[in-house]
């Protein structure tokens, strides 16, 4: 008997994994249905060297754990255990976490792994995503590994190099003109027709909430390497959200067990050309509202209509979180210092960096703070 995976964040009706489902009849977002998460690992996990190390704090698919384990087994690279180190060496309370350290050199190999997994678990045959890049080529690879054909929509305007990194694991990169709404439009169309038949699994880290099961290992892991606590700050690059989803359900799950004696402060930083997250949370509305994007060189984070938007306002100011913006004419400067310490990271990744280092020349002082280096400087030259 098939469980229910999924439950419709609208009308709560429930649906199995293996129903290839991605979105409620009714039209509503899916949320995960209930479970509870078990951490930190014990036994023959706390040896597993991948995010699968925690996968006792993922939900039980489909109620066979066996064969979701089986499915992970197959296909993990190994991705996640990233270093977390000091940005500068002199300096030990800003902490940089090396999340380009993956297999398909970015943070997306997180939610990427777990949502192939799933799929292998749900027995698709095909897999379509659409991506500004980098969660097309994360789910390309992982299609790769699971033997799985895959469709990937991109806008025209991706680096050509994600591009080749797409079609070099074998799957079809279809380049759609027009905005980035455009290409969801593209990918939604060509997942509904693959779901109907049976086949096709949306691997969409929008659409679907497993991939925050994935990304949620990010802070799971800093947890483990600061001995069993949080910094004081976390600040976190916020487009979609999947990286603020996975690290506010990360918060939740640590206080819910337990395991957290003070909550950190969460700083997602919007690029400021393009922040329809922090436009709302300034004007203290619960609304996210579609913005036009302006242009800005953080392309990876430049998502001006994010279909989650206001669950991830809701989930950052339950847990008391702020959103700023990054200086645009920070962005490159910020990409050079990083450099000069040793860390060459994609033009969207410095933004991050930009906001912080423009807070500490205003003066302010959070403590221990960590930051992500979510893509490699290769993917954008
Ligand atoms: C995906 C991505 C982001 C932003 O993540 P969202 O999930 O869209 O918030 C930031 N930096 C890099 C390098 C990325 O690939
Ligand atoms: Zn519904």
């Amino acid at each position: 008997m098939s469980h229910d995976t999924y439950i419709c964040s609208r009308c709560g009706t429930g649906y199995p994994l293996d129903s290839l489902a991605f979105i409620c009849d009714c039209g509503g977002l899916f949320d995960l249905a209930p479970f509870k998460p078990d951490f930190p690992p014990s036994g023959d996990f706390a040896a597993e060297r991948s995010i699968f190390r925690y996968a006792r704090a993922m939900p039980p698919f489909l109620g066979a754990e066996r064969r979701w384990e089986d499915s992970w087994r197959r296909t993990t690279m190994g991705e996640g255990l990233t270093p977390l180190v000091s940005l500068d060496p002199s300096n030990p309370d800003v902490l940089v976490k090396v999340d380009y350290a993956m297999p398909t050199l970015s943070f997306k190999d997180r939610g990427a792994a777990v949502l192939v997994a799933a799929a292998v678990t749900a027995g698709a045959k095909r897999l379509v995503q659409d991506s500004s890049g980098n969660a097309g080529a994360s789910v390309a690879a992982y299609a790769a590994r699971a033997g799985m054909a895959c469709d990937i929509f991109v806008p025209a305007s991706t680096s050509p190099r994600k591009v080749a990194q797409i079609e070099a694991y074998g799957a079809k990169a279809t380049l759609v003109p027009g905005t980035r709404e455009d290409t969801a439009a593209a990918a939604l169309e060509a997942a509904t027709a693959g779901a109907r038949n049976g086949t096709t699994f949306y691997a969409s880290h929008v659409y679907n909430p497993l991939f925050y099961q994935g990304t949620k290992t990010y802070v799971y892991e800093i947890w483990e390497s600061l001995g069993g606590r949080l910094p004081d700050t976390l600040y976190l690059p916020l487009g979609n959200g999947t990286l603020v989803l996975g690290a506010c359900t990360a918060v939740h799950d640590l206080e819910r067990l337990g395991l957290l004696s003070r909550r950190p402060k969460l700083v997602a930083v919007q690029a400021s050309g393009c922040a329809p997250v922090h436009k709302a949370y300034a004007s203290g509305s619960t609304v996210v509202e579609p913005v036009v994007n302006m242009g800005t060189a953080a392309e990876g984070i430049a998502i001006a209509a994010p279909m989650r938007g206001s669950l991830v306002l809701t989930a950052l100011r339950a847990l008391g979180g702020e959103v700023v913006t990054a200086p645009e004419d920070g962005i490159h400067a910020a990409r050079h210092a990083l450099a000069a310490r040793g860390f060459f990271v994609e033009t969207t990744s410095a933004a991050t960096f930009a906001a912080f280092f423009g807070r500490v020349s205003a003066g302010l002082d959070e403590g221990v703070v960590v930051l992500p280096l979510c893509g490699a400087g290769l993917k954008s030259l």
